[in-house]
């Protein structure tokens, strides 16, 4: 039966220190106070005065060093080229190969930072004058501004010979001094700006690759057509894009590979345009990667009304790690531009820690934080308080660290969310956001999935987040898996468009609902032992807030709780965890396990400062259970006394300040 059993869980990694490693993203040292202090120079303004140059210098000397140390950071992202040229930088690299010895000395861990796509272009063209000939242009041959707008930094060609051997010059410097990896900025995504180049080098690659595939055009036709994917001409360029990317990353991580055999390459996913990555191309940058990284600027916590978590960016990631060599990491904040943020309370980075490792992945801590008027670090007051709350919880995962090594997600019921979703994502987005937190907040645990192949097995029912595109070849697994059994949460118009946006003219999954478009009523039916809800709205629209936003989280749509009892149905009243006498929704709850005999349930209560007691916790991991046990930073290990239920077994948790471990055997 679908849902029935547990997965075989099989996690291999790059470089084995990843997964245990306690990350800190150092935005300090020379390079970023110059970033700083040439704001206006790059187009910015405003910034410069908000650094501390004296902690940011410290950071990078033993004394910053040891203060990181004393938190549990065993691993530190660091600046070591931002993008100005060789010259101007000359010091800052310096300053930072001796920093990654002093790492290396220490057993601290060290991942260079790399200016991916853009730079300083006036510093290097007085320093390097052929670098004009790096840069993006777009079709009327003018030089392309960073994101747009910054008129300091220009684009530079992902296809640019030029540009791709003066990065792999800076690679191998970084690592031959020491350094365990390269992190990869500003990766352009192919709808981007900085993707959109139309230089020599790229005019004659779309036309070689035009008329490869039939197309016979004008460049004048070529340059009037859109990036449109219901265009077969936009789309063949968009592909194009991605494969530029793609050979962008994989040249650069190749060469990193050839310096040092066991370099951890990885990127920045920014979760900001999280669902515009969410296409088809990025699996395969994934793959060339070691470590999916998000840099999503979410600190946990109760506001609002709504739990603020990374817990959607962590299950996003495990969706592109597909569960193999690569290990999800977030990035929360470095600041560098965000005037509204402020530190993280010492509770919120014990809450980040724990919600990592539940999602089987890693916080990466701040470290470069505004404290009072400057962007500061390790001198305030307050890191001291941080500096405890982290060591507390680093300790407490490495002392339990059986309880999460090879361990992932082992609960019964998949979010759907296919890559070409991206097409509608404006449509699509407030939905999937919508449904993801309706399942964190009613203790649902999920996992977000983009295939239907032979990875259905362990779910009993999938939720459908308003998926206006569905290819054929999808519908039809849809269909095949509710004749297997399978239940199925369909929510606004599932599928009337195909994978390719085109208009179907009906549901998509027509044959499963027996209904046609537009069809305005709720359906709940019965399919033997398959159950299929249909839910018109759940009105997501007016609700949903850009996660991206530092001081918002996203709410519970209107039609949450229809939500969350038409997803209960469909599982057929058997949720892998349920939680009881809980007196408010602001918990999340997270089931793991490895392939033996044991499942293991965390529990997060984000409003900490009211200690939840004696909470019912049911759980059907799908094994005898003999024996449960609760392990908590606050309380320590005791015992729990098992109660047998339908299919499972049940469990009453004392007490819940921020976060429990119950382990089942
Ligand atoms: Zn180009």
């Amino acid at each position: 039966m679908l849902g029935a059993q547990r997965r075989r869980v099989v996690v291999k990694m790059g470089a084995n220190w990843i997964r245990k490693a306690n990350f800190a993203y150092y935005w300090a040292g020379p390079e970023t106070i110059d970033m700083y202090a040439k704001v206006k120079y790059l187009g910015i303004h405003g910034l410069g005065h908000l650094v501390d140059e004296d902690a940011y210098t410290k950071a990078y000397q033993e004394e910053g060093l040891r203060r990181m140390m004393a938190s549990g950071v065993n691993a530190l992202f660091f600046t070591y080229s931002w993008g100005w040229p060789p010259r101007a930088e000359a010091d800052g690299r310096r300053v930072a190969r001796n920093f990654i010895k002093l790492c290396k000395k220490n057993n601290v861990r060290t991942l260079a930072y790399m200016q991916l796509s853009n730079y300083v272009w006036k510093a290097f063209h007085d320093e390097i004058p052929e670098s004009k000939n790096w840069e993006c242009t777009d079709k009327e041959g003018n030089p392309v501004p960073y994101m747009g707008v910054h008129r300091g930094r220009r684009y530079l060609c992902v296809n640019n010979d030029g540009w791709r051997s003066y990065l792999k010059g800076l690679m191998k410097e970084a690592l031959k001094a020491g350094s365990d990896g390269v992190f990869f900025d500003n990766m352009v995504r192919p709808d981007h700006p900085g993707a959109d180049c139309w230089c020599q080098v790229c005019r004659n690659r779309i036309r070689e690759r035009l008329v490869s595939k039939g197309f016979n055009l004008s460049e004048e036709a070529i340059l009037r057509r859109s990036l449109s994917y219901q265009d077969p001409v936009g789309r063949e360029i968009y592909r194009l894009r991605v494969d530029s990317i793609t050979d962008h990353i994989r040249a650069l991580s190749a060469y990193a590979r050839s310096v040092r055999a066991d370099v951890v390459v990885t990127s920045n996913w920014a979760l900001v345009d999280n669902f515009s990555w969410w296409g088809e191309e990025p699996k395969e940058i994934a793959s060339l990667e070691d470590m999916i990284l998000m840099e999503s600027f979410t600190l946990a916590r109760v506001r609002r009304g709504c739990i603020v978590n990374t817990v959607r960016a962590y299950k996003r990631a495990k969706c592109l790690a597909k569960g193999k060599r690569h290990v999800a990491v977030s990035y929360p904040v470095f600041a560098a531009e965000a005037p509204v943020y402020s530190a993280p309370t010492p509770v919120q980075l014990k809450l980040g820690i724990a919600e990592a490792a539940a999602c089987v992945s890693s916080l990466v801590l701040p470290a470069t934080e505004r404290f009072t008027d400057k962007y500061t670090i390790l001198t305030a007051d307050e890191f001291e308080a941080q500096r405890t709350a982290a060591r507390e919880y680093y300790s407490f995962v490495d002392a339990n660290w059986d309880l999460y090594e090879g361990h992932e997600s082992i609960c019964n019921l998949g979010v759907f969310e296919p890559g070409y979703m991206k097409w509608a994502s404006s449509q699509i987005y407030p939905y999937a956001l919508g449904v993801e937190q309706t399942l964190i907040q009613s203790q649902i645990p999920f996992d977000i999935i983009d295939e239907l192949d032979g990875n259905l097995e362990p779910y009993r029912a999938l939720v459908l987040p308003n998926i206006l595109l569905l290819s054929q070849v999808h519908c039809d697994k849809l269909k095949d898996y509710v004749e297997r059994g399978g239940s199925l949460v369909l929510v606004g118009h599932p599928g009337i468009y195909t994978e390719s946006y085109e208009y179907r003219g009906d549901y998509g999954v027509k044959e499963i609902l027996g209904i046609s478009y537009p069809h305005g009523t709720e359906i709940w039916a019965e399919r033997k032992e398959a159950r299929v809800v249909f839910l018109p709205s759940i009105d997501a629209k007016t609700s949903a807030c850009d996660i991206s936003c530092v001081e918002d989280g996203v709410l519970l749509p209107r039609g949450y709780q229809l939500l969350k009892n038409a997803v209960l149905w469909a599982l057929h009243g058997t949720a892998s965890v349920e939680l009881g006498n809980l007196p408010h929704p602001y918990v999340f709850v997270e089931i793991t396990g490895a392939e033996e005999k044991r499942a293991v349930v965390h529990l997060l209560n984000y409003k900490y400062f009211e200690t939840l007691k004696n909470i019912k916790l049911t759980v059907r991991p799908g094994f005898d259970v003999q024996k449960a046990s609760l392990v908590s930073p606050e309380l320590g290990e005791q015992n729990l006394i098992l109660k047998s239920v339908n299919e499972g077994v049940q469990t009453v948790i004392p007490e819940l300040r921020i976060y429990d471990i119950v382990v089942l055997e």
